[in-house]
């Protein structure tokens, strides 16, 4: 069993089996899809934030937030699962950090560190996201990444400009 942290963002609603679901309800499926797997245990999930899109153009803002897993897959594995849940929740890849309707990163899984063609983890710019740091600090004050570097330290050296906790 691994306790693996996903960041979860959304600035787009989506229409999923005819109903519209605003950016909060996008997280709060990916959340429930990823309670009905056999193999995941949703242990813990952080408030929602809102935050200014970075990227190009003008964007809605994003909700972010952050969940904690045990987890029974393997990364590569897991990476698959939050995909194919992108993928239901009518992601649609265009530009790189276009708006979208639903983005599932791996931050992080247990203290692993790894650089494959797929998957880098920790994830590489999550020391930097206010956004990622805040809610993961909410459910996890004492994490420490592999390098040592401990969360308190990260999110005090991060910009927090423009977040809001809802
Ligand atoms: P950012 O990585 O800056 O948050 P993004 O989330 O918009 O950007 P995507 O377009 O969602 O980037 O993902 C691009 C690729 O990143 C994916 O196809 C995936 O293989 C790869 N990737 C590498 N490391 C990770 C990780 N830790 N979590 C999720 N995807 C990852
Ligand atoms: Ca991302
Ligand atoms: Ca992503």
């Amino acid at each position: 069993m691994a306790l693996a942290y996903i960041g979860l963002g959304s600035n787009l609603s989506d229409t999923v089996a005819g109903q519209e679901l605003d950016s909060r309800a996008q997280l709060n499926l990916a959340i429930d899809s990823l309670s009905a797997h056999p193999h995941i245990l949703v242990s813990k999930r952080s408030s929602f934030y809102q935050t200014p899109a970075i990227g190009p153009g003008e964007q809605p803002n994003y909700i972010n937030a952050v969940a904690q897993l045990d987890s029974q897959l393997a990364p590569l594995d897991l990476l698959d699962l939050l995909q194919s849940i992108e993928n239901q929740q009518g992601r649609v890849r265009t530009v790189r950090w276009g708006a979208r309707t639903l983005d599932l990163d791996i931050l992080l899984y247990d203290q692993l560190i790894e650089n494959s063609e797929r998957l880098t983890v920790p994830h590489p710019r999550m020391h930097e996201r206010g956004f990622v740091l805040a809610p993961l600090s909410e459910i996890a004050p004492d994490l420490c990444l592999p390098n040592g570097e401990n969360i308190q330290q990260l999110l005090a050296n991060c910009s927090m400009q423009g977040i809001v906790k809802l």
